[in-house]
This record gives structure tokens, sequence and C-alpha cells, in this order.
């Protein structure tokens, strides 16, 4: 099957390094060149100049890009996917998305009979490189069954959450969480630390206790404490996903002033942190406004 991917970012490149293998015969492009480059040197995979050309004779194309908007504008354009996207192939979009122009990309790709759907995942950089992921989709059933056997090269749990946007929504409620879970145990474990009470031993006590979370189990644990900080998920791609999260409840009338607050505290931190900073850096902006370090 011959599949093309666009976007080797950091979940990007652990996601396609599985389709680079039988029964995928894969093609790649990427903005930056040299990283294509060097993954077709790494993998085997096609290396196209531009997206025509990296989707010219494919049946499925995956993109993973910052959000829906590069997304949608792949599209267009002499060098654009649909220059080069045969009628009735299937585009899964794996970007954390925003359900609006998901919509609106997939009636777009359907005027060329190209089916559509949101496929945005969860897991971190580690999920994909252990092909683990969960993807959250959204078509009709019989896309969904049509893209199953590909993402299972990198999906674990698979489900279809509803009709095209219905994935995306899905990932942005979950990024909520994660972002309000980031910034309540920061509050926390700063004011634990300028109290004088070590911050791995209180956050031992809650990993054992009722306000454990992923962020305390794992990210905090490995990261914080460390003071590792590895640069596997932007904060700036939180900040959008949470943005979205916050939109999302807005268009569908349901008060948010909790994932509104940390949208907008997360934008906040973005702006004195800088585009490349780590997600779990956040906490770095809480221990400067209490002048006091999280350190185990
Ligand atoms: P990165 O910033 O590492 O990579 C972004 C990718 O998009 C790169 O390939 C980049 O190309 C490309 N890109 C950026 N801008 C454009 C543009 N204008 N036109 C074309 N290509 C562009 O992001 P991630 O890989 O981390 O994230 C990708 C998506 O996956 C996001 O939606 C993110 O929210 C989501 N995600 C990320 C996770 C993670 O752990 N990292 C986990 C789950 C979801 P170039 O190399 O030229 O910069």
């Amino acid at each position: 099957m011959n599949v093309s991917f666009l976007g080797l970012g950091a979940i990007g490149a652990p996601m396609a390094r599985h389709l680079a293998k039988p029964p995928f015969s894969l093609a790649v492009w990427n903005r930056t060149k040299s990283r294509a480059d060097a993954f077709g040197t790494e993998t085997g995979a096609r290396v196209a100049g531009s997206p025509a050309d990296a989707v010219r004779g494919a049946s499925v194309v995956i993109t993973c890009l910052p959000t829906s908007h590069e997304v949608e504008a792949l599209l267009d354009g002499p060098d654009g996917v649909l220059a080069g996207l045969a009628p009735q192939s299937l585009f899964i979009d794996c970007t954390s998305g925003d359900p609006a122009t998901s919509r609106r990309i997939a009636a777009r790709l359907g005027e060329n009979g190209t089916a559509f759907m949101d496929a945005p995942v969860s897991g971190g950089v580690s999920g994909a490189q252990q092909g683990a992921l969960t993807v959250m989709c959204g078509a009709d059933e019989a896309t969904f069954e049509r893209a199953r056997p590909v993402i299972e090269a990198f999906g674990k749990k698979i489900v279809r959450c509803g009709p095209v946007g219905a994935g995306d929504a899905v990932k942005a409620v979950n990024q909520a969480l994660l972002g309000i879970h980031i910034w309540a145990l920061s509050e926390g474990l700063v004011a634990l630390s300028k109290a004088g009470i070590s911050p791995r031993l209180a956050l031992d006590v809650i990993n054992a206790s009722s306000g454990r979370s992923n962020v305390s189990q794992n990210l905090f644990t490995e990261r914080v404490i460390t003071r590792a900080f590895p640069r596997t998920f932007k904060l700036a791609l939180m900040e959008k996903d949470v943005t979205i999260a916050a939109e999302f409840a807005r268009e569908n009338r349901v008060p948010s002033p909790l994932i509104q607050s940390v949208a907008d505290l997360l934008r906040v931190a973005r702006q004195a942190l800088g585009e490349d900073a780590d997600h779990v850096e956040t906490v770095k902006l809480l221990e400067e406004w209490a002048g006091c370090e999280v350190q185990g």
C-alpha cells in the first residue's frame, strides 16, 4: 500500500517510521527538507520535493502539522496536495486540529472524492516510538474502517469518536485536562517547596493518593524533580490545544471558566518561555513568580 506522510516533527517522525516497512511503501515530505532527507537515509522512504510530489501515487495520505491551518494551507497551489492527489484517496490528519477547520478540509477534499478523517494522537514521543498511541478518530464508519490498517501501524487504542471533527474535540478536552493538571501541580509543588516541604516526598505521597495523575506520576517525577526538562512536546502546541478546547466549549454554549483561564495562563507562559519551551517547563514560570525552585 502506497502511503505518504507529511510533517516529520517530534511526533510525526516516530509515527512515520512504522510505515517505512512492508506492507507499506512510504513517501515523505517535510517543510525543512534536510529532516526528510535524514529520515529517507535512515528508513529508505522516498523523499519528495513537494506535497504534490509526495502524494502522487499514494492511496493514503497522513499529515501531522502544528495546527489545522497549516494542513489547510498545504492543499492548494501548484505544489499543493490537491495537485497530486488521486481521486478516491484517503486523507488522515493526525494533527491535533480544530473541529471547524477539519470539517472545512473534509468538504474541500470531498470535492475530489477523497475521504477525510481527523485522527489526533496521544501518548507522546515514547508512545509513538513504541507504536502504542491512542488515536481519536472523526469520520464515518466506512472511512474509519478503511483507515484502521494504517493507523494500527502506530496506534494501540483506536477509537471512532464520531463524525469529522469529533477526534479533534476529544483530543482538545484531553489536552485541557493535561494543561490544568500541569498548572495546578506547578502551583502546589512550588508552594510546598517554598514552605520547606520536600517536593520529592510530596509527589511520592500524592502518587499514592487521590490527587495523582499522569502529570504527577510521570511528567513531574521524571522531568521536574530531576530538572531534566526534555523537549518532546511544545508548550506552544499545548496552549493551542487548550485554546481549541475553550473555543469548542464556547461554540457549544457550555460555560468553561477553568479551561478558559488555563488557556489564558498558558498563553502568558508561552510568551514568557518562548516558542521552543516544552509543555512541562510551564512550572518555571510559577517558580519565577514565587522565587523558589522545585527541586528534589
Ligand atoms: P513539531 O513542532 O515538532 O513539528 C511540526 C511539524 O510541522 C514539522 O514537520 C514542521 O516542519 C511542520 N510545519 C510547521 N509549520 C509548517 C508549515 N507552515 N507548513 C508545513 N509544515 C509545517 O510538532 P510535533 O511533531 O510535536 O506536533 C505535531 C502535531 O502533533 C501537533 O498538532 C501536536 O499538537 C500534536 N501532538 C504532539 C505530541 C508530542 O508529544 N510532540 C503528542 C501528541 C500530539 P519543519 O521541520 O520545517 O519545522
